[in-house]
């Protein structure tokens, strides 16, 4: 039994933008306004130059695999009814990693340099996140 009833994001001011945009349905990134890097994790400066003009933009929400494992524990209780699940590192376009739920994939199919989307399930009544599932077509 986990110690965990109630799963929540932990939400500061250097990632809420990423929260309120899950929300939303869209998968916004911080991007500096001065070298125009984006940028992941969250933080107060741009690690390329480090101006404080940083803002949030919408990502294409595209890229491939780069690194994965499939994970047995209850780690995670939003995703308690998939265990196990598969997380995974997913390089977007943007060319910033994500670490991210993989869903919809036929088992042991997940691979290194596998084209993934992303997609917003509700998770629970007050909470959406950002996942992947596997590209088609
Ligand atoms: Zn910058």
């Amino acid at each position: 039994m986990s110690a965990y009833e109630k799963p929540e994001p932990r939400i500061n001011p250097d990632n809420a933008g990423f929260w309120e945009s899950a929300h939303d349905g869209a998968l916004r990134l911080p991007r500096c306004g001065d070298c125009a890097a984006w940028h992941w994790p969250p933080g107060p400066v741009c690690p390329a130059c480090f101006s404080a003009r940083i803002g949030w933009e919408e990502a294409q929400g595209r890229g491939t695999v780069s690194a994965w494992t499939v994970v047995h524990k209850d780690w995670f209780p939003a995703f308690r009814a998939e265990i196990p699940y598969a997380v995974a590192q997913i390089e977007l376009a943007e060319g910033v990693r994500l670490t991210a739920n993989v869903v919809d994939r036929p088992a042991d199919a997940l691979r290194v340099g596998l084209p993934v989307e992303v997609v917003f399930d509700r998770v629970t009544d007050a909470l959406t996140l950002p996942r992947f599932r596997p590209r088609r077509g």
